[in-house]
Formats: structure tokens, C-alpha cells, sequence
């Protein structure tokens, strides 16, 4: 995943949300390169994950989805807590009472 302003030059100006067709602020380049903007990546993407997993878990039933759910959970932490350690800087301070 990288920020959308350090790919412009690779993809264009115009690149938009894939799944929206917003602003994006992020991309994910595999295959192809997949932008998303802060509503999809909160909103949109966790949904479609969750279906995902359900449905890879359909023939496993309930502890086949609970073990796959807390797998999304845990790479979903990690890839935020990298990202936001590389945007932020290795200092985390708790803000929540500002
Ligand atoms: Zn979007």
C-alpha cells in the first residue's frame, strides 16, 4: 500500500477510487493497481472482505469464519499500525482525551 501522491507519476493525475470512482488516497498495486479512497478503505472494503471470508468459510461453518475473522483482524491491524508508524513517525501518542 502507498499514498496515491508518491504513484502519480506511474499511473497519472486522473486516477480515481476502483471501487467509487473517488478521490483515492491510497493504492494497493498487484496484478493491477487497485486505488481507494478513505470511504471505501473504512466502509466499503471491510464489508467486502467480511463477505469473502464468509463465504470461504461456508463449508466450515461457525469456527472456520472465526478463525478466518480474527486472521483479517490481525492483518488489518498490522497493515494500519505499519503504515501509520511509517506516515507518523515511531512515536504514538494517545490524543483520545484532546
Ligand atoms: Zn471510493
Amino acid at each position: 500500500m502507498a499514498r496515491v501522491e508518491k504513484v502519480k507519476g506511474l499511473f497519472g493525475e486522473e486516477v480515481r477510487c476502483s471501487v467509487c470512482g473517488g478521490d483515492p488516497i491510497a493504492v494497493w498495486v498487484g496484478k493491477d493497481a487497485i486505488f481507494v479512497c478513505e470511504r471505501c478503505a473504512i466502509e466499503i472494503l471491510p464489508r467486502l472482505l467480511g463477505e469473502a471470508i464468509a463465504i470461504a468459510a461456508s463449508d466450515e461453518g461457525w469456527l472456520g469464519f472465526k478463525r478466518r475473522l480474527e486472521r483479517l483482524e490481525k492483518n488489518i491491524y498490522r497493515g494500519a499500525l505499519a503504515a501509520a508508524i511509517d506516515l507518523l513517525g515511531g512515536e504514538i501518542r494517545d490524543d483520545s482525551d484532546a
